[in-house]
């Protein structure tokens, strides 16, 4: 039996004839950029999120950047001052930092859930420390009354990096409804995948959202007149009305992944696998299934050997890759050890229950080497 890491094609499936009329529907009209799809589309979803406002852009680095470079330009932040990053994330969140000319500092994740430990983000704080970038890594939602807590003492910034977490909550409040504003990425193999790319920022905070809605667009707040040197990053109207679909069909998503996970952790048996600890079901929107172990290499040949595709996210970590060449004095080593022993399962809406039998008998096969 083969299990791909992924089938987008297969999650697609359920709802395809929607798709195509949501398209056809865009090619008819003539409109492709900025137009009434977008307009819906942010509309629908930050009322899913909770929060105010959501404003589309080209993806989910740029929604990053520019909550940043919109607090550059509003005062709240100025080039130099520091970001406090996990040092164990995608590079995304590292480099929307350091592209505005802001100084990422990486630290150690919690050991239990890989999520930002508020202990070490407050050892870090200094008197250069402007904001904390919490990251809700594999769809767990970071322990955000704690980083709110520090952020409000300190008079910080507090930014989600949500991009792997729609669906997260907590007391029912939604990943990007805790901090001043936060970013989603809509790359097709989210939890909320365009057919392409795609990103948005959410906030409540309405001159930020102002801000953004102009930067995505050159800077322009009208047609050829431009108040901010802005970028072109916008969510155009196809992405938005396919987008507008997938979101009606997003909870039923997310209750697929969640049996895929609770599977998971019913099933797989092992005495050298350790399975995701999770604080509290709603908490985890199951982007990813990272298990780990110490023979990880081994385990993956292992089940590719049994026809079941894993990933490792990630294999380096940011400050370890050669375009952070100036952090290679950064010494993390909990985030080194977990990038050599993290281990992501197939995971999706379309996982049929045999491949996930499969998969659970596979990883209790696995016949660790000495
Ligand atoms: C995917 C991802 C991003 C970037 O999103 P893109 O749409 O690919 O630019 C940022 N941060 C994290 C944690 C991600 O997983």
């Amino acid at each position: 039996m083969e299990v791909p890491f992924l089938d987008l094609r297969g999650a697609h499936a359920r709802y395809v004839d929607e798709l195509k009329a949501a398209a056809a529907r865009v090619i008819d009209s003539g409109r492709y950029v900025l137009g009434e799809e977008l307009a819906a589309f942010e509309h629908e979803f930050a009322a899913w999120c909770g929060v105010r406002h959501a404003v589309g852009v080209g993806n989910g680095l740029d929604a990053l950047a520019l909550i940043l470079r919109g607090y550059l330009g509003l005062g709240a932040l100025a080039e130099g001052d520091e970001v406090i990053v996990p040092g164990n994330t995608f590079i995304a969140s590292f480099l929307a930092v350091s592209g505005n000319r802001l100084v990422p500092v990486p630290v150690e994740p919690d050991p239990a859930s890989f999520n930002l430990d508020p202990a070490a983000v407050a050892a870090a704080i200094g008197p250069r420390t402007r904001a904390i970038m919490a990251v809700h890594l594999y769809g767990q939602l970071a322990d955000m009354p704690a980083l709110a807590g520090l952020a409000r003492k300190h008079g910080l910034l507090l930014i989600e990096d949500a991009a792997q977490a729609h669906g997260a909550a907590c007391g029912g409040r939604q990943a990007g409804a805790f901090g001043d504003a936060a970013a989603f990425s809509f790359y097709p193999a989210k939890n909320l995948g365009a057919l392409g790319d795609g990103g948005a920022v959410v906030t409540g905070d309405t001159r930020l959202a102002a801000r953004v809605a102009a930067l995505r667009n050159y800077g322009s707040d009208a047609k050829y007149h431009h108040l901010f040197q802005g970028v072109n990053s916008r969510l155009d109207e196809i992405q938005a009305a396919l987008l507008r679909v997938k979101l009606r069909h997003l909870d039923e998503d997310l209750a697929l992944r969640r049996r895929v996970a609770w599977r998971y952790r019913e099933g797989i048996r092992h005495p050298r696998i350790v399975l995701p600890q999770v604080a509290c079901e709603e908490r985890h929107a199951w982007h990813l299934f990272v298990l780990r172990c110490r023979h990880r290499d081994a385990l993956q040949r292992h089940l590719q050997a049994q026809g079941v595709q894993s990933q490792v996210h990630y294999p380096v970590p940011p400050h370890r890759q050669p375009a952070y060449a100036g952090l290679r004095d950064v010494r993390l080593p909990l985030t080194e050890r977990l990038h050599g022993e993290v281990l992501s399962l197939p995971l999706g809406p379309a996982l049929g229950e045999d491949a996930v039998e499969h998969v659970i008998a596979a990883c209790n096969a696995f016949e660790c080497p000495p």
